[in-house]
């Protein structure tokens, strides 16, 4: 079907490319499929069209997709969930506590995100209100039922105090989100933006992971990694990019353009992918979302 890349990565579990900002294998929406079908992310409501077309694809009938779960509030992640719900007539979106209200009422998050992307922002599409009845709040170790499977929802926050992880119990499929960072062409990139990424909790997150045991980890940017490494190895990435960072801004008296034009120089002898303006773009939005949590680290340690 035109537009629709499927691809299956587990029985009953396909990987739907959303093609976030126009590019293959960038931003991607998990479908659960059965009796009853569920979606894992929303992406952008750019990508809604591609969503539709993959259930029709598959012959999954829109009124059986029972649930939405998206990991946490950022448009890329939950953007297109209002546009989904109004297409999915029984369909609930599963959200952290702290998201709801946001997902209800997208203008401040609208707001963040343009501050934090700058000009990229029209490829994060419109984010529709979704009405208070077609949300629910997940705690966290809730189970939601998809046909014979159960999806546990884990609190996952330093990304964002607004992120979930997901756990499909029967497959140990782990849907990352953003919490274990991005995994792109083979590659970990730490996705610590402005504003409220937290190190510690990042790293207490990880552990809560790893404890889980996962057989599979199903990052949203981008696809499934066989086995749970990939948790314990950005464990060990975050704080050394924290390291970068803060060589950077104490190099450049603390200041946030010449830390980051530092930070950048230094990333790229380093050999990180900043030759690529997608991937430049989401180290500086990391470099920056490390600044802003070491300055507040600062002021205040405690
Ligand atoms: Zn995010």
């Amino acid at each position: 079907m035109a537009g629709c890349e499927l691809q299956a990565v587990a029985e009953g579990v396909y990987l739907v490319d959303a093609w976030q900002f126009g590019r293959r294998g960038i931003g991607g929406v998990y479908l659960l499929a059965g009796a009853e079908a569920a979606l894992v992310e929303a992406g952008t409501s750019l990508a809604v069209p591609r969503i539709l077309a993959a259930l029709g694809e598959l012959g999954i009938p829109r009124e059986t997709v029972r649930w939405i779960f998206v990991t946490h509030v950022h448009l890329d992640h939950a953007g297109g969930a209002g546009a989904l719900v109004r297409e999915l007539p029984r369909t609930q979106v599963v959200v952290h506590p702290r998201g709801a209200k946001h997902l209800a009422d997208p203008t401040k998050l609208v707001a963040s995100v343009k501050r934090a992307v700058g000009e990229r922002f029209p490829l994060y599409g419109e984010a529709v209100p979704i009405p208070e009845e077609r949300l629910q709040v997940a705690e966290d170790g809730e189970r939601f039922p998809v046909g014979g499977q159960l999806i546990r929802a884990v609190d996952a926050p330093g990304h964002a105090p607004h992120h979930l992880c997901f756990l499909e119990e029967t497959k140990g499929l782990l849907f990352t989100g953003d919490a274990a960072g991005l995994y792109l062409k083979g590659r970990l990139i730490p996705a610590s933006p402005p504003p409220s990424f937290d190190l510690e909790r990042s790293l207490s997150t990880l552990e809560r992971l790893i404890a889980l045991r996962p057989k599979a980890l199903c990052y949203t940017h981008f696809g499934l990694r066989p086995g749970a490494e990939g948790l314990a190895e950005y464990a060990e990435l975050l704080p050394r990019w924290l390291e970068t960072v803060r060589w950077a801004w104490e190099g450049a008296g603390k200041e946030e353009g010449p830390a980051l034009r530092l930070a950048m120089e230094k990333l790229a002898r380093d050999g990180w992918p900043v030759g690529d303006p997608l991937l430049r773009d989401d180290l500086l939005m990391s470099a920056r979302g490390a600044l802003i949590y070491l300055a507040r680290r600062e002021a205040d340690p405690a």
